[in-house]
């Protein structure tokens, strides 16, 4: 289906190595995994995400279920956590650094890093108003990029609040009205709706009016500037490097103040504060901040070799007994181990163990099974030898730990 991938086991590996860096790294900083629903009802993304944005406007996938009530596939993480933050009441719980693993739907035109079925590894944080929680957030995703050894640039920007947007919102519709003609079409339609969404606007033809639009940063009431220069001091004292880019803003409507993103070429993160979702979603006033990865735009990224890890693959040469006899030994020592049970030639079963990238392979037959005893083979050397199956501690310690 156009925009869905299998992810095979070939590919598994980085898979594995981004989601348990990221879930180290979010351990080592106090902050707990969250698990929702990947259907939600279709009003939490129409309040939480905004009806005007693109996501709500054109990208759900929704649909009626049995009993008439629409429902959408998630095509994103913060609204439904924020709607489990409610309905939990989780502002009484101390667990108030989260974090989500987990598929995110959006009808978008599949291209290269840009899918319909895509990952997400993102992180919220309720109830703190200091922006050192802010730099935080950054902190760990820049952490987690270095681990990988991912380039990525920080950008950020200051997008106002309802409080000072308002004004703001009325002098960028002056001044778009002047060049209604040469915007998209969809821009046209966003004008009155949500002005502030052509800033972000992909169109060459829009791109080229935005060059000249107001900028939001002179039009930010005190709070939001307060809280936006304190981020920077903590950003700055976490040693973390970033370019203004006073045209960043997010496509999602429950962003306030402080927004970032990091791209290198295209965006592989993006996050910021939003402190009206929790009661814009019904709950009371508390605020939050969070961000949000793509987990194929990372993996793109990542020049890991992906490297099959079985240590030991048993050829059972038809003795399966036998084999199950030494399966059961094995499992006592931190090997992991293929055994055979078709019934391949040896010649076979061993090119199978070289395409395992096994160290070691052992060899049982009828001969070996009467003596208790097995041929231990060595995948790199091809040298082999008979030993007896007490042995085989002794022997796969040499292998796996003498260089
Ligand atoms: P874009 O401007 O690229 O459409 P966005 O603003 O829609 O991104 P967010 O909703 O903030 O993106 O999602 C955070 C991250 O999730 C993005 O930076 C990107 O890495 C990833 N992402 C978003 N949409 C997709 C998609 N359709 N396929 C793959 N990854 C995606
Ligand atoms: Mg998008």
């Amino acid at each position: 289906m156009k925009g869905f991938r299998d992810i095979l086991p070939e590919n598994i590996e980085k898979w594995q190595l981004l989601e348990e860096t990221a879930k180290s790294i979010f351990k080592s900083f106090g902050y707990k995994e969250i698990r929702t629903p990947i259907l939600e009802k279709t009003l939490t993304f129409e309040r939480g995400v905004g009806d005007a944005t693109d996501i709500v406007e054109k990208e759900m996938y929704t649909f009626l279920d049995k009993s008439g009530e629409s429902v959408t596939l998630r095509p994103e993480g913060t609204a439904g956590i924020a709607r489990a933050f409610i309905e939990n009441k989780l502002e009484t719980s101390v667990f108030n650094k989260l974090y989500y693993i987990g598929p995110m739907f959006r009808y978008e035109r599949p291209q290269k890093g840009r899918f319909r079925q895509f990952h997400q590894i993102g992180a919220e944080c309720f109830g703190i108003k200091n922006p050192a929680i802010d730099a935080e957030i950054i902190f760990i995703n820049k952490l987690l990029f270095e681990r990988l050894n991912i380039k990525a640039n920080l950008e950020i920007n200051n997008i106002g609040c309802p409080v000072c947007r308002p004004a703001y919102t009325k002098v960028l519709i002056d001044y778009f009205e002047n060049y209604k003609d040469s915007l998209c079409t969809d821009c046209q339609k966003r004008l009155y709706k949500n002005p502030l969404r052509i800033l972000d606007c992909k169109n060459e033809k829009c791109k080229i009016v935005v060059k000249g639009a107001p900028k939001l940063k002179d039009y930010v009431c005190k709070n939001c500037q307060e809280h936006y220069n304190s981020t920077k001091e903590y950003l700055k004292a976490l040693n973390i490097e970033y370019i203004e880019n006073d045209m960043l803003v997010r496509g999602l409507d429950y962003y306030t103040s402080f927004v970032f993103e990091f791209t290198n070429t295209i965006t592989l993160s993006a996050g910021g504060r939003y402190d009206n979702l929790i009661s814009d979603l019904g709950g009371g006033n508390i605020c939050g901040v969070g961000f949000a990865l793509g987990e194929e735009r990372l993996i793109d990224m990542m020049d890991t070799k992906v490297q099959n890890n079985i240590d030991i693959y048993i050829a059972n040469l038809s003795v399966t007994f036998y084999a199950l006899q030494i399966l059961q030994i094995l499992k006592n020592f931190p090997y992991s181990v293929y055994c055979e049970y078709s019934s391949k030639s040896l010649k076979s079963m061993l090119k199978k163990a070289d395409k395992l990238n096994t160290s070691v392979s052992i060899i049982i037959g009828e001969n070996e099974q009467k003596s208790n005893t097995c041929i231990v083979r060595n995948m790199k050397s091809s040298n082999q030898q008979t030993i007896g199956v007490e042995q085989l501690e002794n022997i796969l310690k040499g292998v796996f730990y003498v260089t």
